[in-house]
């Protein structure tokens, strides 16, 4: 099967308004863009909050690729309808003259914004319709970890999340198990118990879209991941790159990068 190229992802969550966004990517871009020009093999998206996209935008200078290769901007969430009255809102159109992602269904948006599986489906299938990649986030809480209830709880949630799609978007779909209990708190999966999950996503992503789409599809860890434990996961077949949170607002995401193989 084809080489999967591996994802490292930083999801800004509501942090950096435009001028320190700007700041900060002005910051680390030489030696981001050194990293990433030593590694062809990773595509690196950063996630900023919605309304410092722009800013991040006009830094990155992306219409000259050659200056910044392999990095991209993505959403961290929007809307599955074009236009209309849905104050607060961003569109799939709006959100596509920015970036080429967007992160859909993040813990944080299902636990405190009431987002369910079946509203994470539309915008997912309004994404790929908008040629975005969605980056689709699941992932059990720790009560349901105790509980020995993990791969059913993915199951579920893979196949309410990304129902309806077509092969060729199946394909195209970029999966982050993000285990809650995991998130914001230090304590990393170990990358034995996040690739015995990843590789069940991948077996369940076979039975609904078929082996093709499944060995084709990027899952990513997220989770404490910092650049002391980014090897570790790497290092797992299953395993094709992070979604990174707390450390995407440090100097630490570039070697988080430079640790990706
Ligand atoms: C996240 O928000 O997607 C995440 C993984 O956060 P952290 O890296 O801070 O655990």
């Amino acid at each position: 099967p084809a080489k999967r190229t591996a994802i490292i992802a930083g999801n800004w969550k509501m942090n950096y308004g435009p001028q320190q966004a700007a700041s900060f990517v002005g910051e680390i871009l030489p030696a981001l863009s050194e990293a990433l020009q030593s590694q062809d093999s990773v595509l690196c998206i950063l996630c900023p909050p919605a309304i410092s996209l722009a800013a991040v935008h006009a830094i990155l200078n992306i219409p000259d690729a050659s200056a910044t290769p392999y990095i991209e901007l993505g959403a961290q969430n929007m809307y599955f309808e074009e236009k209309g009255a849905y104050t607060g809102e961003i569109s799939p159109l709006m959100v596509r003259e920015l970036c080429t992602t967007v992160i859909l269904g993040h813990s944080e948006r299902r636990m405190y914004f009431g987002e369910s599986d079946e509203l994470v489906n539309k915008k997912t299938l309004s994404a790929l319709n908008h040629q975005l990649r969605p980056i689709v986030c699941i992932g059990e809480n720790l009560q349901q970890y105790e509980a020995g209830e993990t791969d059913h709880v993915l199951s579920a949630q893979l196949r309410g999340s990304l129902a309806h799609l077509t092969i060729e978007q199946a394909r195209e779909v970029v999966i982050a198990y993000e285990p809650i209990w995991a998130i914001g708190t230090g304590n990393a999966a170990t990358a034995e118990i996040a690739g015995k999950v990843i590789h069940h996503i991948r077996q369940e992503y076979q039975s609904m879209y078929g082996a093709e789409a499944a060995s084709a599809v990027r899952i990513l860890y997220g989770g404490s991941v910092t650049s002391n434990n980014i090897a570790e996961f790497m290092a797992h077949p299953d395993i094709d790159g992070a979604l990174v949170g707390g450390a995407s607002l440090k100097p630490d995401f570039v070697d988080i990068v430079r640790h990706t193989v």
